[in-house]
């Protein structure tokens, strides 16, 4: 019996397509940001983490597109207008790159939206989890975005816990590491039980992708204060990894896992903040992205992620993805620890 496929709607609208647009135009908003920034662009968050033009914009046009496509379906994404209501020259600029943004191509018949719709759109990622939902981070690796290195967008469709869809942007990837390429901007798309694709920024499939056991090599956070970078290493010694690790901000890396350039992607707590639980917009598109390439993913303790505990995962500690032939020795190797 062919499973149940949750991603196509009666009326034939299938999710995947109406998340890929969104995903598209947010990478396209991301870039156009990131050329123009201006100081003012990026404000921090009360838990001091940064918030830019970019995240608020990338956030108001994908929940727009989901909202419209699938109003009932909730969506449980990163940021809340409540921030830009209080900053009106940060709410102009967000507006200002919505509307250039929202429709491109029937820009000329469209009037332009109010900066109150922008909040409005933006608030309708304030959805709560349940038995089918959307989770948003609509720049992941904000850090990254900032220092002009890797982010991504990430929007993944969940059904009683399990993800169905990760689509994952990440406009400054190139097509290929360690190769003189320079060809920037990857699509990851992956449907459960269809395999995952990576698609150009501007939608041509590239490959279908799959893990390696060719590579042996691990990718962390290039924040050293989002992981554990010395126990990182222990793990990767005791697994006889001797090449350097791929530092990278955001999902990114669970791409890079995906099509076979590093075999592991790791992240233990950091010490200094053992209360912190991942959140499931940082990781819901990225898992099922190395899933459906052929990979594992579970936490620290080899427990399957768990994304119907809440905006954080509180029963899941860490986050190990390998190309599925390592999973059991690295986590093998953290029992030993
Ligand atoms: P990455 O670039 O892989 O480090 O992922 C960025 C994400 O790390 C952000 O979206 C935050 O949600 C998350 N983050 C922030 N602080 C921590 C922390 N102390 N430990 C783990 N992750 C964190
Ligand atoms: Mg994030």
């Amino acid at each position: 019996m062919k499973s149940q496929n949750y991603l196509t709607e009666p009326q034939g609208n299938t999710k995947i397509q109406t998340a890929i647009d969104a995903v598209m135009k947010a990478m396209r908003l991301c870039e156009q940001v990131q050329s123009e920034m201006v100081s003012t662009d990026a404000i921090q968050k009360t838990d001091r983490s940064p918030v830019t033009v970019a995240d608020f914009g990338s956030q108001a046009l994908i929940c727009q597109a989901i909202g419209e496509a699938f109003p009932d379906n909730p969506i449980v994404a990163e940021e809340s207008a409540q921030a830009l209501k209080e900053n009106a020259s940060l709410l102009e600029r967000v507006t200002g790159y919505v509307n250039q943004f929202k429709r491109q191509r029937f820009a000329f018949c469209e009037d332009a939206v109010s900066a109150e719709t922008v909040c409005e759109w933006i608030d309708r990622g304030s959805g709560e989890v349940g038995p089918n939902f959307w989770t948003l981070d609509p720049i992941d690796g904000t850090k990254g975005f900032l220092r002009r290195d890797q982010y991504a967008i990430a929007l993944a469709y969940i059904v009683d816990g399990v993800v169905q869809l990760g689509v994952l942007g990440c406009p400054n990837l190139p097509y290929r590491l360690d190769t003189a390429e320079t060809e920037r901007g990857c699509l990851f798309v992956a449907s459960r039980g269809e395999g995952t694709h990576l698609y150009s920024k501007t939608g041509e499939l590239l490959a279908r992708v799959h893990v390696s056991e060719a590579t042996h090599r691990f990718a962390e956070s290039f924040e050293s204060t989002h992981g554990d970078s010395d126990a990182h290493a222990t793990i990767a010694n005791a697994l006889g990894i001797t090449e350097s690790p791929v530092r990278m901000d955001s999902q990114a890396k669970y791409g890079i896992v995906s099509r076979g350039e590093a075999s592991l992607y790791i992240r233990l707590p950091n010490p200094a903040y053992p209360d912190y639980r991942e959140c499931i917009w940082d990781h819901a598109a990225g898992a099922i992205v190395v899933e459906e390439a052929g990979g594992t993913v579970t936490d620290a303790n080899g427990v399957p992620l768990n994304f119907l505990a809440g905006k954080r995962m509180h029963e899941n500690r860490g986050i190990v993805a390998t190309n599925g032939k390592l999973h059991q020795h690295v986590l093998k190797a953290l029992s030993n620890l």
